[in-house]
């Protein structure tokens, strides 16, 4: 067992190494990434369950490095959180986001992930208002997703910011629910339009009565809240159609579209 584990340790250190490399330079790039305008959102279109019809636009960051190809925001988001760099790249998205969706021909809202990182900066707001302002988007169209990990910090001030926000007229979604620290306390106190279920709960829908049941009481709660629920990671039929039984009111996932570049938007077809 000792051989084994000490060829086990061999085997990983290269690897581990080169992780380790792979993060500092990712690190380096990402400064002069956002300056060389390598980053791109893609936009996966949420549907609502009763008519089908898109109702709104995830944006998504994806970067493209011009040694590694393209960059998933798992490989990077966290590096840029840790440097902080997730400031400046996080208010780029949202502008960006901000004027693709203002020259939409439709009415369709555009969400816009917020890093908790961003949350406790004193620029959140601020930028909020400047992309709004300089895009002409209307408020309403656009929505902010933010994480249970935000409301772990400071409540008085996470409140004070979730209101200000609301202020201008935007929508506040909290994402990944039921992943992290839930606590159904969050969704009394904090004033969200939209809670976001997790595709964990989504997965085994078809197949598992347990799952159905969790999501039976996250979309009542949310219900008796007056806060909508979007499934996440909704990748067959047989889910969508157990989604709409259990009375959720919006669905997104790989069974509409997978996240797209914003020129090809218009592929994705709306039932009329
Ligand atoms: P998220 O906000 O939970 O985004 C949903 C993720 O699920 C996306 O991964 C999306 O491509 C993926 N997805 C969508 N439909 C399906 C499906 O049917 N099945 C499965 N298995 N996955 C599906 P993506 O684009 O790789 O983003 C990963 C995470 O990176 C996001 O999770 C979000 O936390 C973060 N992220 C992405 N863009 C931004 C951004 O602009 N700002 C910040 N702060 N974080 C971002
Ligand atoms: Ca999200
Ligand atoms: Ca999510
Ligand atoms: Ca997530």
């Amino acid at each position: 067992a000792k051989a084994a584990g000490r060829g086990a340790f061999r085997f990983f250190e290269p690897e581990m190494n080169s992780h380790a490399q792979l993060r500092r330079s990712l690190q380096l790039d990402l400064r002069r990434a956002i300056e060389a305008g390598e980053f791109e959102l893609f936009y996966q279109p949420q549907v609502r369950l009763r008519d089908r019809r898109i109702t709104g636009f995830e944006s998504l960051l994806r970067w493209h490095h011009p040694e590694r190809g393209l960059v998933m925001p798992e490989r990077f988001v966290p590096l840029a959180e840790e440097t902080g760099l997730i400031v400046p790249l996080g208010e780029w998205a949202l502008r960006h986001a901000c004027a693709v969706a203002a020259g939409w021909p439709g009415r369709e809202k555009v969400a816009v992930n917020l890093s908790p990182v961003q949350f406790a900066s004193a620029r959140l707001v601020p930028a909020v208002e400047a992309a709004l302002r300089d895009s002409g988007l209307e408020p309403a169209r656009l929505e902010l997703e933010i994480t249970e990990t935000v409301m772990l910090r400071d409540t008085d001030a996470t409140l004070a910011t979730l209101h200000r926000l609301k202020r201008l007229g935007v929508s506040i979604a909290l994402d990944d629910f039921g992943t992290g620290y839930s606590s159904l306390g969050y969704l009394q106190r904090f004033p969200f339009d939209k809670v976001k279920i997790d595709k964990s709960f989504v997965k085994n829908l078809a197949e598992t009565r347990t799952s159905g049941a969790i999501v039976r009481a996250i979309v009542s709660l949310c219900a008796a809240l007056e806060m909508s629920t979007t499934a996440e990671g909704v990748e067959t039929e047989a889910q969508f159609l157990a989604l709409a039984a259990l009375g959720c009111t919006e669905a997104q996932g790989y069974l509409f579209s997978r996240p797209r570049p914003a020129a090809e938007l218009a592929l994705i077809s709306q039932p009329s």
